[in-house]
């Protein structure tokens, strides 16, 4: 089986997944252990629509490129109205450092045109009396803004426990067997998302994406000082001193 991770395909291989029953006390090990690894990660909550425009300047691209393309749009335009009437040119220009600008400076201007229209104002905030579904259905609806980007901001704007399914999270869950070979990340994010411990889901998110970077990496995982080795469900995972597969 193949699956996109970091813009090049990697075979993934697994033996037969977990049982379902199962997930809600692998998952819980699997927090713990990170937990202990790597402690419980703090973060700094975002205004909802900086979170947004943030989460579609992420796509395929790294934190410091999207970080660098969100820097020169804010110097450049210091308010969303000002985005919001920039010619799509001038935006795109602002972003380049985090690529696949032409698409995403369209898709910047659309999100923030639809947020004027369906919440009066450029604001997110009237999503906070939303249900998590609600909130995941009303922004998928536009175009550049998936599953992923939905969770992250519900998780790290709006404070739900939820842990959101990126490439990392979605490697890691097919490796250890969280759900069957082949399953998108969309439908991992639905299979485990009622599985996490309670008051654990967006932390656990962002072990998850410490221990994929550091670790679990998508070429050449460090298996050998893995501490996740016992739980992995991967074939071609590497041995561990005195450990048999
Ligand atoms: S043993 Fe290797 S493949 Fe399995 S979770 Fe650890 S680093 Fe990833």
């Amino acid at each position: 089986m193949q699956t996109n991770c970091g813009g090049f395909a990697l075979a993934v291989k697994t033996k037969e997944p977990i049982k379902t029953v199962e997930t809600s006390s692998k998952i819980e090990t699997v927090v713990q252990l990170l937990e202990s690894e790597f402690g419980i990660p703090n973060w700094r909550r975002k205004d909802p629509l900086d979170e947004l425009i943030l989460t579609i300047l992420s796509q395929n691209t790294n934190d410091r490129n999207r970080d660098n393309g969100y820097v020169r749009l804010r110097n450049q335009f210091p308010t969303w109205a000002e985005v919001l009437d920039a010619p799509i040119s001038a935006i795109e220009e602002a972003i380049r450092p985090a690529g696949l600008s032409n698409q995403k400076s369209t898709s910047i201007k659309g999100a923030l045109a639809w947020v004027k229209e369906r919440f009066g104002s450029l604001s997110l905030q009237g999503l906070r009396s939303l249900e998590n579904d609600e909130v995941i259905q009303l922004l998928t609806s536009q175009k550049g803004v998936g599953v992923k980007t939905a969770a992250v901001l519900l998780a790290f704007s709006l404070d739900r426990d939820l842990c959101p399914v990126d490439t990392h999270v979605h490697r890691i869950a097919l490796r250890l067997g969280w759900v069957k070979e082949g399953t998108s990340a969309e439908k991992t994010f639905t299979a485990i998302r009622s599985s996490m411990p309670e008051g654990k889901a967006a932390s656990f998110h962002l072990n998850l994406l410490k221990f994929g970077r550091t670790i679990c990496t998508a070429r050449s995982p460090k298996c050998e000082v893995c501490p996740l080795w016992d739980d992995c469900q991967y074939l071609e995972k590497k041995p561990q001193p005195f450990k048999v597969s």
